[in-house]
């Protein structure tokens, strides 16, 4: 991953303020929030909206981690699938859950605009088949999202009509979704991040939260301060790793890269995709990309999950994106990063509460843009009293990584293996 922020194309095109305060002394708070990506700032937001004190500790700057350098891509439902979802919580559930998930794409659209956060949303997304099982795929998730949950904004397309819209001979179908679509992420993390300052949330930054300490007020520390606080949100991602051991065998970070080129001028993006659309397509190792704002395609989809960053990754995704389209072989890449994404078991997301006041939100599993936005009003409202909706969400189960702390690594490795032998199988 790229230690380098500035090698992103978000922070080259994103408007910073300047360095908040890092945490020197001791204070109090109603509420702790660690990590200031889009899962801190929207809990912060809707408790800070809800009059409490609220108090953000952010070990680099707001949107540095994942939030800042993601695809972008909203879309609705949840990782892992709604499959796996029926059948822990029984069809009524999750049916909620899958609301849950509108409700996030909705308030997505609200932040957006009540708060004037200038981020290039666009609306529109296909999900892309490459092989006839992920054809079929397509059509179980069109029956399921409209006959289960009265999802009414898919159209299933065929190849031709498929690749009118996707200028690549490699998809046989697709789903269209008027109700999913993308948005420049750091610009949108930065801007929910400001509204929850603008509603009362003291942010500070650079202070990396070093220990926690349980009680019915739990502590937490930084290098240079302590927080005292009635309830704690850990929003951390990955780094929920180093705070805790329980949730850290629930997780496992997978590294995953984006490139983009130079621009490629309107008609030639235009060409490659019509109206606009982000993709994504259905192998487990998923390619994902779109056109930014200054028509460069933004491609994502190599991942590591050794951890360990492998050498001509920007290469290796630059290839990646050849595969789809060849007719970019000739454009040179300008940005290349990557950010890590925090993977559960069932890649289902896992939340819920380490003691009775100390909440923990993680698991997106690469799925995170508005199930971060929707889980930060659920863990806001479970603080203030209302826990009913948090609560189904925390009633999902999770397996640890097999393997300990010093083989769940390599576990995952041989097991994702697998998982890319799949992907070349028809
Ligand atoms: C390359 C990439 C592409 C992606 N593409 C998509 C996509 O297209 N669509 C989608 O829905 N999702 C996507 N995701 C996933 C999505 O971005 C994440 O699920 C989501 O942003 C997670 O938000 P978060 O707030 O939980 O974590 P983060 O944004 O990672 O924020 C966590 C914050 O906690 C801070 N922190 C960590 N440890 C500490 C500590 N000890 N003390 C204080 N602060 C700490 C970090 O610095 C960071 O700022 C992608 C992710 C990546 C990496």
């Amino acid at each position: 991953m790229s230690e380098r922020p500035a090698d992103s194309w978000y922070e080259a095109t994103a408007r910073r303020d300047a360095p908040l305060p890092a945490l020197e002394g001791d204070i109090q708070a109603d509420v702790c929030v660690v990590g200031a990506g889009l899962s801190g700032c929207s809990t912060a937001l809707h408790l800070a909206k809800r009059g409490y004190k609220v108090v953000v500790l952010e070990a680099e700057r707001i949107g540095y981690a994942a939030s800042g350098r993601s695809g972008g891509q909203i879309i609705p439902g949840w990782a892992g699938g709604m499959d796996k979802i029926a059948g822990q919580l029984g069809k009524a559930d999750a049916k909620r859950v899958w609301d849950f998930s509108i409700e996030g794409i909705e308030l997505t659209r609200e932040l957006i605009e009540r708060n004037r956060i200038d981020c290039d949303l666009a609306w529109g997304h296909v999900h892309a088949a490459l092989k006839p099982r992920q054809r079929l795929e397509l059509l179980d998730m069109q029956r399921g999202q409209e006959g289960e949950f009265g999802y009414r904004k898919l159209r299933f397309m065929e190849r031709a009509e498929t690749e009118s819209w996707i200028a690549s001979k490699r998809y046989i179908a697709g789903l269209y979704d008027a109700g999913a679509g993308h948005v420049h992420p750091l610009r949108y993390t930065l801007g929910v991040g400001r509204a929850a300052i603008a509603a009362g949330a003291q942010v500070f930054e650079n202070s990396e939260v070093t220990g926690l300490t349980y009680g019915p007020t739990a502590t937490v520390k930084t290098a240079k301060g302590s927080v005292r606080a009635k309830f704690v949100a850990l929003c951390a991602n990955v780094g929920h790793v180093g705070l805790s051991d329980r949730l850290a065998r629930k997780l496992i970070g997978v590294a995953s890269y984006v490139v983009a080129t130079k621009p490629l001028g309107e008609a030639r993006a235009r060409a490659l995709l019509k109206d606009n659309i982000a993709v994504a397509d259905l192998n487990w190792i998923i390619d994902y990309y779109r056109l930014s704002a200054d028509q460069r395609m933004l491609f994502g989809g190599r991942v590591s999950y050794s951890g360990i960053d492998p050498l001509g990754t920007t290469r290796a995704t630059r290839q990646r994106m050849l595969n789809v389209f060849p007719q970019l072989a000739d454009v040179e890449i300008d940005y290349a990063w990557g950010g890590m994404i925090d993977i559960t078991m069932s890649r289902l997301p896992n939340f819920g509460r380490l003691e009775p006041n100390v909440y923990y939100l993680q698991g997106y599993s690469g799925h995170g843009m508005v199930a971060t936005t929707i889980a930060g009003r659920l863990a806001a409202e479970a603080i203030a009293g209302q826990a009913e909706r948090f609560d189904v969400m925390a009633r999902i189960r999770h397996h640890d990584f097999p393997g300990g702390r010093l083989l769940r690594r390599p576990t995952l490795v041989m097991a994702m293996t697998w998982f890319r032998l799949r992907d070349l199988l028809p």
